[in-house]
Formats: structure tokens, sequence, C-alpha cells
């Protein structure tokens, strides 16, 4: 008892800088319980005598603290992205660019991103006088955001074309750095580029000629944002029949909509491009797909404030993506021109889709990238049982697996932008076409699936702290559970990769042979790459086969073996993209080591799975029988 009373007075006295004495007093607590003829009374007087120097109470809290992760330049610290663009646009340009721009977006830009999360949009229905104005009001980082759009030149870029067919890899490097700081302003982004891009393709009408200049500007003061309402309450995958909005014409030859648009994001924007059915004289219009048309309508207000034939319904409550508003709107004879030709319009707004599930996928590999990064920086500071977290061996195979899972999808993607280059430079082959279209449903949909689980192992990396919500981590993974949703879910565009198969004749799968087994042919002579090699040619062969059995089959057997056959289409691919890499000739070693870890994996998911016979038409009731059990 004296001796414990002793060595804490010792302690107090001697050692009033306080980690000290809290090391002290752990101690003496440890031993104090075995102290003989200590009472429990005794113990807390002693306690609270000692109580000046207790490193746990009233202000103080222990002298320890979790290091948080520091984001740092997104783009110096991506040996792969710099490595590509090394490989395939070398230009002092794009380097310099992309590193100003990650540099500002680690010091500056990323905290409006959290301050666009902490300070989401809200919908005002009135004014305080009772009048309706329907004013979305959003934060000063949402703003700025579009700012900073324009003056980087974010949508720009692609229509610059300074770098000729590399723009798009340039534009789209640029975006996948900025994506997970943006606050979600990438959408916005996504959809401002589709819509150029459809007004471009379509010849520029004089209607939206101005729109295309303010779409593409990097005057802050002229740049416009555009929407995209197609989802209906009937439809959002199914628009051909889900689409109730109906286009009067009017005499000038416009027309005015009327409908109700379930899901807009980014309402705030300056114009939209929808769907809708063109009445005829008498009223009537076409019902399915064929019914549809394409219009371009301009956001504005009248005279009294309120907005021109729209009332905002109300902003959804998503799970994520909150920094954005998403609408519900009702068209009330909102102006509109049509652009397409009647019965046109999901033929036209088709490019939209390539550019936005292009987008889409660059905010998947972003975003699986960023965590990447800040958990190996978290794994350099944060120490358990003894040492950091970046020498427990088990930890960093968990994050090599992460890396290789973003090299793969990084170069998926980059694949679909230089094929997109390629096209709009008309440099295309028509093998360069077939890839492109094929891929751009096969990456959006694998990627964003990829994305939930590569994010999700990260939040998991950073412990329980990965689970509280102002570290701004968990937000990361609510945000990437909308990548598989929207601009076609997984199954929906599964079923566009048959069709597009079907389309053209089986065409599209022969450009992705012939590819592939070029890609291969560059890497036969690389020793360190022959497992990897093997694994994807077995792989391509399998795949081979499967689609010429599967021709023989039924349309329910592709339809029942069409998610993973676009997986399977996945994983090869990233196979070949990943060993083709390899073997350029300024390489790493990691580089090689990323090839051969990727194709440990179950490439042909589709044949695995065929060989156990659940596509054939006995699988469906089975199925159902189990679902509904
Ligand atoms: C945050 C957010 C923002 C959005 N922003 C916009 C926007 O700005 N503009 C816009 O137009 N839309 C927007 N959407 C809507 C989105 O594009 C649609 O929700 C999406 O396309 C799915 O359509 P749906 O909701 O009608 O689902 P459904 O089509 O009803 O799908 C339900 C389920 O059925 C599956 N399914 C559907 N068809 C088939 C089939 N034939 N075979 C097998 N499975 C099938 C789907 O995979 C899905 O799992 C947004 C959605 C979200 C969540």
């Amino acid at each position: 008892m004296s001796a414990l009373l002793n060595r804490r007075v010792a302690a107090g006295c001697c050692c009033r800088l306080w980690p000290t004495v809290s090391q002290s007093l752990v101690h003496i607590r440890t031993q104090s319980a075995a102290e003989p003829g200590t009472t429990k009374a005794d113990e807390e007087h002693l306690w609270e005598a000692a109580a000046g120097y207790l490193p746990f109470s009233r202000a103080r809290i222990g002298p320890f603290f979790q290091d948080q992760p520091v984001l740092k330049n997104p783009f110096l610290e991506d040996a792969l992205l710099k490595g590509y663009l090394r490989r395939h646009l070398p230009e002092e340009a794009v380097f310099s660019d992309l590193s100003a721009f990650g540099e500002r977006l680690a010091k500056e830009v990323d905290t409006w991103g959290r301050e666009c999360e902490v300070n989401p949009p809200r919908l005002v229905h009135f004014d305080p006088w009772g009048r309706r104005v329907d004013h979305i009001v959003t934060s000063e980082a949402w703003k700025r955001m579009k700012d900073l759009s324009a003056r980087e030149g974010l949508v720009a870029i692609g229509y610059e074309k300074l770098f000729g067919e590399w723009s798009r890899v340039y534009q789209m490097s640029k975006l996948y750095i900025y994506s997970p700081s943006s606050g979600l302003y990438s959408c916005p982004l996504a959809m401002t580029d589709g819509a150029a891009k459809v007004i471009q393709s379509i010849g520029l009408p004089p209607v939206c000629e101005e729109a295309f200049g303010r779409l593409t500007s990097r005057q802050p003061e002229r740049f416009w944002t555009s929407g995209q309402w197609m989802t209906e309450r009937q439809g959002g995958s199914d628009v051909g029949s889900g689409t109730e909005t109906v286009a009067v014409p009017q005499t000038d030859g416009s027309y005015k909509l009327h409908g109700f648009k379930w899901f807009t994001s980014a309402t705030d924007a300056n114009m939209s491009l929808t769907l809708a059915r063109a009445q005829d004289s008498r009223g009537a219009t076409t019902p399915g797909s064929k019914g549809l048309s394409l219009f371009y309508a301009e956001v504005s207000r009248d005279e009294d404030g309120l907005l021109r034939g729209i009332e905002v319904q109300r902003l959804k409550e998503k799970l994520g993506t909150r920094q954005m508003p998403t609408a519900e709107l009702l068209l009330d004879g909102l102006p509109a021109h049509r652009l397409s030709e009647e019965g046109r319009g999901v033929a036209s707004i088709a490019n939209m889709l390539t550019i936005t599930r292009i987008h889409n996928s660059v905010s998947a590999v972003a975003g699986m990238r960023r965590v990447v990064l800040l958990a190996r920086d978290y794994a350099t500071r944060r120490t358990v049982f003894g040492k950091l977290l970046k020498d427990h061996p088990l930890h960093v195979q968990t994050l090599a697996r992460m890396e290789v899972e973003t090299r793969g999808a990084f170069l998926l993607v980059m694949e679909l932008c230089r094929l997109l280059g390629r096209e709009e430079s008309g440099l295309a082959s028509q093998l360069d076409a077939h890839l492109l279209r094929l891929l751009t449903p096969v990456v959006k949909l694998y990627t964003g699936k990829q994305a939930v689980a590569v994010i999700s192992e990260g939040l998991e990396s950073f412990g329980g702290q990965g689970y509280i919500e102002d570290t701004g981590l968990p937000g990361m993974l609510r945000d990437a559970q909308v990548l598989s949703i929207w601009e076609g879910t997984t199954n929906v565009l599964s079923l566009d990769v048959l069709r597009c198969v079907a389309r053209s004749s089986g065409m599209v799968l022969h450009a992705y042979f012939t590819h592939v087994k070029s890609l291969l042919a560059g890497a036969s002579s690389v020793s360190s790459l022959t497992p990897a090699v093997k694994a994807v040619g077995g792989a391509l062969s399998e795949l081979e086969e499967f689609v010429q059995v599967a021709a023989s089959k039924g349309p329910n057997y592709l339809e029942l073996a069409s998610r993973d056959l676009a997986y399977s289409l996945a994983r090869i691919y990233a196979g070949a993209l990943l060993i083709d890499h390899a073997c350029w000739k300024e390489a790493s070693p990691h580089d090689t080591y990323a090839a051969l870890r990727w194709c440990e994996q179950d490439l042909c998911l589709v044949v695995t799975k065929q060989k156990s016979g659940c596509y054939e038409s006995s699988t469906a009731p089975l199925d159902s029988g189990l679902v509904y059990e």
C-alpha cells in the first residue's frame, strides 16, 4: 500500500509532463490490483488524490490520437496513370496541367467536395410571401465546382481536341483525379459532356448551337451544365414503354412538354435533353420506343421568377450522392425543341449514354484509386500490435489485391477513352468501332461492381474509423453504390451486350477476339508474363467455344448467361491490357506482378458456370422456386 502511494507521489512530483505520468499510472494501476490489503475504497481515494495527473479526466482525453490519412497530389501519387500517359501521351503540357491540378485538388478542392456533402442542396418551394419559387439552394462549394470545371476545361478538353485522338484520354485523366474530390460535380459534368456530344453528333442544329458553345466553354460566366431527363415512374431501364411525357406541337414548330420525370440529377442545370412522345394533329402518340423523340429544353424563369413549365415536386432522399440535387419534376408546358427525327429519340440519345457510361466508369475507378491512396497512406501511420500496418504482410496483401483490381479497372476505362478518342478523330477502324460499342456496357457494368467491392474493402482497412461519417470515408461507399444503378443497371447492360452482339451479327465479338489475341501476341516472348498469357489465352479459347455453343441455344439460355458473359469479357480484356502494359519498355516489375495476379482469378466465369448447367431451361424455375420458397 505505501509502496503504491510512494510510487504515485514520486510520479506526481517528478513527472508533471503528463505523458510520462500516464505511463506510470497505467503501470501502477496494473500493479495495485495485486497489492495485498488494498480495499476498493482506498483505491478510489488514492485515485482521486492523484487526479491532477490522471490522463483521462475532465478535458484530458489521453495523449494518443490516430493520425488521419493524408491526401497527396492524386496525379503524382498514381504510378499507373503517369506510366500510361508517359506511354501514350508524353506531352509536357499534359503532365504539368495534371500535376498542377492534382496539387490544387489535394490542397483546396477536396475540402470543397466535403463541403458539398456537409451542405447538401435543399429545395425551397415558396418565398416568404407564399409565392411558389421552386428554388434549389446549393452550397457555395457546389457553385465553385462549376467555375472550376469551366476553367479547368473538364468538358472543353474533349472538344478542343488539342491532343488529337488522345484528347479524351487527357480529359478523362483529369476527371479521374478530380472525381473523388468533386463533391459529385462529376455527375453534371458527365451529362454536360453527353449533351454536347449528342448536339455535335446531330450536326449542331441552330436551336442549340449557342448551348453547345456554352457546354464546352472554359469561361465560367458562359459555362452551362446539362441534365438528362429520361427516367419516369414507369421505367428507367424500360423507357420505351415507360415514358408518358407528351410533346404538344406549337404553331412555331417548337413543342411544350407535359409529363413527370422521376429522377433528374443535377436539377440546377441550365438545360436538359429529354425524351417525350410527340403528339400528332389529333393529339395521338405512338406507343413504345418508336414513339419517342429527343427534345432540347432550356431551364429558365419567367418575369415573376417562376420556372417556365417546370414544377420541382421534391428532392430525392438518397443513400449517397447527396451533394447533388436529384429531383422529381412535373413538366407542365416546358418549352422544348425536337432534336431527333420523330421516333428516333432512343437512337439519338445513344451518344449521350456512351459518354455518360464512360464517365460512370471513370468515376468508379477514380473512387477505387482514391480509397487505395488513402488506405496506403494510413498504413504508414497506424500502428497495431507493435508495428505499422504497412509492416503487416496480411494487411498489405489486402491493399495489393485492391490495387490489382484498380489497375485492371483503370486500363479498361482508359481503353474506352482511347477508342472514343479514335472514333472522334476519324481514325477508328471498323475493329475500333466494334470494340467501343461492345466494351462501353461491359466496362461500365464491371467497374461499377468493382468500385463497391474495392471501396468497401478500403473502408475496412481504416478499422472503425472507416465507418465514421465525418472522416469522409463512408460517403465514398454510399456514392459508389449508385455507379451500378444509373446509366444502366448490371443486368440491363448485360442484355445490352447481347443486343450489340446480335445487331452486329457477332462482329463485335470477332473484333474482341482479334484484338485480345493481338495483345497477347505482343507478349509471347516475355517469359515473366507466361503464366498470365497462358491464362488469358486459355480463357479466350474457352470463351470462343462458349460463344459457338451458346449461339445454337435459345435466347433464354443467352439471357441467363449474359451477366457472366459480360464479366468474362471484362476480366479477359483487362488481363490482356495488363499484360500489354507490362510489356511496355518502361514498365516496372510491379506492372508484371499486377498482370500475373489479375490473371489468377476465374477469367472465364461464364464457362465455369455453364459447366454447372446454370443457364439450362430447367434452372429458371429452380431459381424462382428458391427465391419464392
Ligand atoms: C441517384 C440517382 C440519380 C439518377 N439520375 C437520373 C437522371 O439524372 N436522369 C435519369 O433519366 N435517370 C436518373 N436516375 C435513374 C436511373 O437511371 C434508373 O433508376 C435506372 O436506369 C434503373 O431504372 P429503374 O429505376 O426503372 O429500375 P428498373 O428498370 O425497374 O430495375 C429494377 C431491377 O430490375 C432489373 N432489370 C430491369 N430490367 C431487367 C431485365 N430485362 N432483365 C433482368 N433484370 C432486369 C434491374 O437490373 C434492376 O435490378 C437516377 C437514379 C439514381 C439512383
